[in-house]
């Protein structure tokens, strides 16, 4: 049996393409790049070139683009950095209820450090609404922090408008684009970021490794102390392996991101419109057109998420459930909860990713399972029955 990648929010497959550029720095080429000797310039020359191709994807210059551990660690950096260096100014953090966990735990973290912390609603596609962005900011507000595009439900946010709406009021605009940077096109400029955080393993490159983008001018604190690594704002000795696969991944999306959404979109609008028609009593969860190329996510109402996955697992598909196990229990995710949904909703929702490299017979088997699954979990369930019998009366 096949296995069938339908998680490509959760991590995506090294490009080939990536996977050979990065083997010669794990043997042949195994300098410390901050070495001294002509050895070293070999894994200098493969990290700048890496950046060149970093900044290029997003229209900044390399002297802006710093290499990290991955989106975890440049969102951590940028938010926690900016809170500390501009603490003079104000204590007051606008965000979303929505964002990713690396940026709400850090976020709550500060909370506990005399920060004050807007977390701001979205519409029921979550988005941000633009009037109450403008309604929450205040005299001390120091950042906004917006991601780009939604992990879960895939909704793209107006980033430009919300840079625009930081910059007139001189407040800095962190982005967390770990799903959208590779995938849909950004422009530092255009859209008024400051600060923006990636990840080398969403877009097709090596885990362990991502970037941090700040804008030249703004002065934030250093992350990792230590030597005198990326100007002396990241310490720690290079990842080159990981940060030359970066480069050809940004290399790589550079080239191909318009084909390649292009055949995500289809295979998405194909698979959605399919599930809707053929399916009876399910929801699209997220912003029908304002969303990552890549992104399906339903609620399929009477049917637990997680029965749906092990189910989809026995058949060998690979997908996500609307719910996160944290600490043994399983909680709702907070961003469907944000969106307006249930809890028992929520629980309903199933999160399917794709990647350019899903084929549509693909998307016709896994169609083809969840008609299968649905149907048997739903014959079982006597809310359905319940609900079936209300609707003939
Ligand atoms: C995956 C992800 C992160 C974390 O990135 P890592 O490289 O896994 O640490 C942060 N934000 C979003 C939106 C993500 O999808």
């Amino acid at each position: 049996m096949r296995m069938i990648y339908l998680d490509n929010a959760a991590t995506t497959k090294v490009n080939k393409k990536v996977l050979e550029s990065m083997m010669p720095y794990f043997s042949e080429i195994y300098c410390n790049p901050s070495a001294a000797y002509s050895f070293a310039t070999k894994g200098r020359i493969a990290i700048e070139e890496a950046r060149n191709y970093a900044a290029k994807l997003i229209g900044a210059s390399d002297m802006e683009i710093y290499f990290t551990s991955g989106g975890s660690e440049s969102d951590n950096w940028a938010i926690k950095a900016v809170a500390e260096s501009f603490s003079d100014k104000g204590k007051h953090i606008i965000t979303t209820k929505i964002e990713h966990h690396a940026v709400l735990h850090t976020c709550e973290y500060l909370e506990r450090h005399g920060f004050d912390i807007t977390y701001l609603n979205v519409d029921s596609d979550g988005k941000v609404r633009l009037d109450e962005l403008k309604k929450s900011i205040r005299e001390d507000t120091i950042l906004i922090s917006v991601m780009t595009a939604n992990n879960e439900i895939g909704t793209i946010q107006p980033v430009a408008e919300i840079g625009k709406i930081a910059h007139e009021k001189g407040i800095l605009f962190h982005t967390d684009a770990v799903q959208a940077y590779g995938h849909i096109p950004i422009n530092v400029d255009e859209m008024n970021i400051d600060l923006l955080s990636a990840s080398g393993h969403k877009f097709n490159g090596p885990k362990g490794v991502g970037i941090m983008y700040i804008r030249k001018g703004v002065k934030i604190r250093s992350f990792i102390h230590g030597g005198s690594q990326e100007r002396g704002r990241r310490a720690g000795t290079y990842n080159v392996p990981g940060i030359a696969g970066l480069g050809t991944a940004a290399k790589l999306a550079m080239e191909n991101m318009a084909k390649r959404a292009e055949k995500e979109k289809e295979l998405r609008d194909y698979f959605i419109d399919r599930i809707s028609a053929e399916i009876p009593y399910t929801v699209l969860n997220g912003h029908r057109e304002d969303r990552l190329p890549n992104n399906i996510n339903f609620c399929f109402r009477f049917v637990e998420g997680e029965s749906v996955l092990i189910m989809l697992d026995q058949a060998g598909i690979c997908a996500s459930s609307g719910s996160a196990c944290t600490s043994g229990a399983i909680d709702p995710s907070h961003v469907l909860r944000a969106i307006g949904l249930s809890d028992e909703m929520a629980h309903e929702s199933l999160r399917l990713t794709l990647s350019y490299e899903n084929t549509k017979e693909e998307i016709d088997t896994v169609v083809g399972e969840l008609k299968r699954i649905v149907e048997r979990l739903r014959g079982m369930s006597p809310a359905y029955k319940a609900f079936l019998g209300g609707e003939k009366e």
